[in-house]
């Protein structure tokens, strides 16, 4: 009979990881998030924008690391407010967070506003037009819940222009207005020397002003570290609960949360002068061996980090991976479904088919590898392929 060994004790406690994907055996790679290094980021964004409140934006499948899980490990660590893009988004939140205040971000596409209602979303209002569209609902509706008013202070982007303010503050003197929060969105915030932050902080207060007694909210992630003339009442981080560096150019205070891996197909010798991969643009300048590893572009690795010229040595960075605690260089070209590595420098039988490389994580950061693909961490975590085999750990 079998007994149970104290480690048992432990695992039956302790939370199992949720997996979701093909299963490991049968996927290219593996990707992991770690949910307690979220939360803990959630934290120490909150911790340092006290007494502001800390939301959370969990837009684009909450930056490529899963929304319902991301959400639900959230909630649970006390954030209360989440920012999402879209209703369809909005939809699958409300799905696993019922008592969630829920706001989204591209506002009402028209014709959408009784979408809002139906799973208690707040539209973000950016436009006269949408706001009209949202009070007629209201009014034929009965129905009461809030909505964001995104001002426009120097981005350009969405937002109302801060000439149809005062209009709009006469409008929440009136009883049961509806407007929950006052919003507007940072241009510059990672730049923190960038004469444009100023101004919107700036213009910002003024805005806070003709809307006092409503929630106001200005800073993302970096934002939250231009300090509390940017933190307002409530915060909305999203890259930096992921892991990306909200203050470039300075020390990553945030804890990394990706870790991607991918399977080792093949160890091959490469004699000295013969090529690998496609259009031949990496030639051996020594007997090398190269790993095969099963993850290319079809998996949001970018091709682009590897379509340097053969042989000539421009700015670009080859990509690296680490293989048994060593940095090998991408070699050749990104294939759909394959890399390859120069594993020239690990020991021999340090590593076989069937091992791991690791993309991600093991001392690369989503920033660092990023630079090598030219684009932002954001942009490496929204493009992760869905044929990983995905694991989040809690
Ligand atoms: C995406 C977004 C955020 C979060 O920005 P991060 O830089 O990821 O922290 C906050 N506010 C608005 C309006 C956004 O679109």
């Amino acid at each position: 009979m079998l007994t149970k060994t104290p480690t048992d004790t432990v695992a039956a406690t302790a939370p199992q990881p949720i997996i979701a994907g093909p299963p490991e055996l049968e996927a290219g790679g593996v990707l992991t998030v770690d949910l307690a290094a979220v939360a803990m980021n959630w934290r120490a964004l909150m911790q340092r924008s006290v007494p502001a409140d800390c939301a959370a934006v969990i837009k684009a499948d909450a930056y490529g690391c899963g929304l319902e899980p991301v959400a639900v490990e959230l909630a649970r660590a006390g954030c209360r407010t989440f920012f999402v893009a879209n209703i369809a988004e909005a939809r699958r939140l409300r799905a696993v967070a019922p008592e969630a205040v829920i706001y989204v971000l591209n506002g009402i596409a028209p014709g959408s506003a009784e979408l809002f209602a139906a799973i208690d979303a707040r539209p973000v209002i950016g436009d006269i037009a949408e706001f009209v569209e949202w009070d007629a609902f209201r009014r034929a509706s009965g129905w009461q819940g809030g909505a964001a008013l995104h001002f426009d202070t120097g981005m350009n982007r969405l937002g109302l222009s801060v000439d149809e303010a005062p209009a709009l503050a006469a409008r929440v003197k009136v009883p049961d207005h509806g407007i929950s929060l006052v919003m507007s969105h940072l241009a510059c915030a990672d730049t923190k020397e960038h004469p444009l932050n100023n101004r919107q902080i700036e213009s910002f207060r003024q805005l806070r002003y003709m809307f006092r007694g409503v929630t106001a909210s200005l800073a993302n992630s970096s934002g939250i570290f231009l300090g509390p003339a940017a933190q307002c009442d409530m915060v909305r981080p999203g890259a930096a609960l992921f892991g990306i560096n909200p203050t470039p150019g300075a020390q990553n205070l945030m804890e990394p949360t990706v870790t991607l891996k991918g399977r080792i197909l093949q160890i091959r010798p490469v004699e000295r002068g013969e090529s690998v991969g496609y259009g031949a643009t990496w030639t051996a300048s020594r007997p090398s061996r190269i790993a095969i590893v099963s993850v290319g572009y079809g998996d949001g690795y970018f091709r682009v980090t590897g379509n340097f010229p053969a042989g000539k040595k421009g700015a670009a960075i080859p990509a690296q991976a680490v293989v048994a605690n060593k940095r090998c260089p991408l070699v050749g070209r990104i294939s759909m479904d394959l890399i390859a590595l120069d594993i020239t420098a690990v020991t021999e039988g340090a590593v076989r088919r069937g091992d791991y490389a690791t993309l991600i994580g093991d001392g690369i950061s989503v920033d660092e590898f990023a630079t090598w693909c030219g684009t932002i961490g954001y942009e490496v975590l929204t493009n992760l392929g869905h044929r990983y085999h995905r694991v989040w750990l809690r």
